[in-house]
């Protein structure tokens, strides 16, 4: 039984839930976390060492949630019940709602020999997560400049995780992006890790692009060569300085077909003596003593252990180079958790866009789709994917300037909206900055004839909609809290859940 504190939090952190519900304010995932922690600082290490099968942990600029999406449908398919924090929770006292919420009457978390806890986490939390989670693996995608108001440079937030990493529970596994440099270089000196990375040269782009972060080596301070630029500072690098090169690849990404943006088909490679896990037992929570541990049921197909490399096709319902790494990071967790690989394709298929993130809606017979873009590095992966189809054609862009979009919104100006300059008939724009969004598309050379300015975010989604031919495809851009505000909007008009239901 949970200590008389730990249950008193528990309690806590469920009437506070309910209480912000009932005033409709959002999911209550904050207020609860907080008033759960408040009462007991150990909550979230408390509950999450109930899980039967441990927890993962995905951090990084971009792709947390889809990456997180992605290694909870595996894990499903492979018969265990994952437990995940909502998107935009992803801070202690959403990890801690998030849990509390989990549990039954007597404070312990219900159907626990079955759980796998799959929590995305904000980039700063991570030293905290890692202690009080202990995970078994951590899973880091990326690292690109974020809001300048909020985080350092780059360099700041690897150095974060560096402390936090040689200060880790033992027995962690890392899963890191090895085209990444900054990413990368976590894994120096350590054991268990395994990279995933891309290869594919047709894909190369010859430069690095502007949004580049960090380009320098993380040992010797050189300037980083790339053979291969896929997009910022993502690629098949090399230090001049050191000699460092990018580590090998455990899980790589092959033949990439990128299509319209919409869907992707891939193969992904297990490289060498990295086995999908076959017949290899489930770890068990450390953590947890004298609980029943569900096998998984999903038998991995036996010719992936045969070949030396085992190789399999991949098809996504979500498109862009961005997914693919999304994908594989997914796939590596997978191995790291010692789930069968079995389940893993048909996961990736049958996921579907996360909240926001290419998710699409039908309006009046014309097609919404909605591409967050937070942060320069991730709004040129959204740029590149929306140039995959010509006939996008209307636009509406929205740009706010809330805490959680960064109030700094001068890193519109790193990405590269030139490279969509000539794609759009007619370009809306938003939102509380949407006069210096409207002056960015200007220096991007859009079109000013096809540009009009509507800050309400209501009568821009409208106007959007009206300059929409049936049949077609609105395409909406925005930053975080306005992608809250026209989801809303969308799901209202078309019925769909609210994010807390
Ligand atoms: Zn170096």
């Amino acid at each position: 039984m949970p200590g008389p504190r730990t249950l008193a939090s528990v309690w806590a952190a469920k009437s506070a839930t309910l209480a912000s519900r009932r005033l409709r304010r959002g999911g209550g995932t904050a207020v609860s976390g907080l008033v759960g922690l408040k009462l007991q600082s150990s909550l979230i290490h408390d509950l999450a060492s109930q899980l039967g099968h441990g927890c993962v942990l995905v951090t990084g600029t971009n792709g947390k949630t889809t990456t997180s999406r992605l290694i909870s449908e595996t894990a499903r398919a492979a018969g265990l019940q994952p437990l995940a924090n909502a998107s935009g929770s992803n801070l202690m006292r959403g990890l801690a709602s998030t849990l509390a919420a989990a549990t039954g009457p007597g404070g312990r978390l219900t159907d626990a020999a079955q759980r796998l806890g799959v929590f995305e986490v904000d980039e700063a939390a991570v030293p905290a997560a890692l202690q009080e989670l202990r995970p078994r693996v951590a899973v880091f995608t990326n690292l690109f400049r974020d809001q300048l108001d909020r985080f350092g440079e780059v360099e700041a937030v690897a150095a974060l995780w560096r402390q936090a990493l040689a200060k880790a529970p033992p027995g962690l596994t890392l899963v890191l992006n090895a085209d990444d440099p900054a990413v990368a270089s976590l894994g120096e000196g350590r054991d268990n890790v395994i990279y995933f990375g891309v290869d594919d040269a047709k894909l190369d782009r010859g430069a690095i692009e502007h949004a580049s972060d960090a380009l320098s080596c993380a040992v010797c301070g050189s300037r980083l060569e790339y053979n291969i630029a896929y997009f910022g500072h993502v690629g098949h690098w090399r230090c001049p300085g050191c000699g460092r090169p990018r580590p090998e690849v455990a899980v790589s990404g092959r033949d990439l077909d990128l299509r319209d943006g919409r869907t992707l088909g891939f193969e992904i490679v297990v490289v060498g003596n990295h086995e999908w896990a076959v017949d290899q037992p489930p770890h068990p929570n450390p953590l947890l003593e004298g609980e029943g541990i569900m096998e998984p049921r999903v038998e991995a197909s036996t010719d992936m252990t045969d070949a030396e490399n085992a190789s399999m096709p991949v098809e996504m319902g979500i498109g862009g180079l961005y997914n693919a790494y999304n994908a594989l990071a997914a796939a590596a967790a997978v191995i790291a958790l010692g789930l069968p690989a079995g389940a893993t394709p048909e996961a990736l298929k049958a996921t579907g866009a996360a909240f926001g993130r290419q998710e699409a809606f039908e309006v009046d017979g014309k097609g919404v789709e909605l591409f967050l873009g937070k942060n320069p590095a991730g709004l040129n992966q959204v740029l590149s994917t929306l140039l995959l189809d010509p006939n996008r054609k209307v636009v509406l862009i929205i740009l706010n300037d809330g805490i959680a979009d960064g109030r700094d919104i001068s890193w519109v100006w790193d990405a590269d909206f030139e490279v969509t300059a000539k794609q759009f008939d007619k370009v809306l724009v938003s939102g509380t900055r949407a006069a210096e969004m409207a002056l960015r598309l200007k220096y991007a050379e859009w079109d000013e004839a096809a540009l009009t300015v509507e800050p309400e975010i209501g009568a821009a989604l409208e106007k959007a909609l009206a300059a929409t031919r049936d049949g077609e495809c609105l395409t909406v851009v925005p930053t975080y809290t306005a992608m809250l505000t026209v989801r809303e909007l969308l799901a209202k008009r078309t019925g769909r859940a609210s994010f807390w239901q």
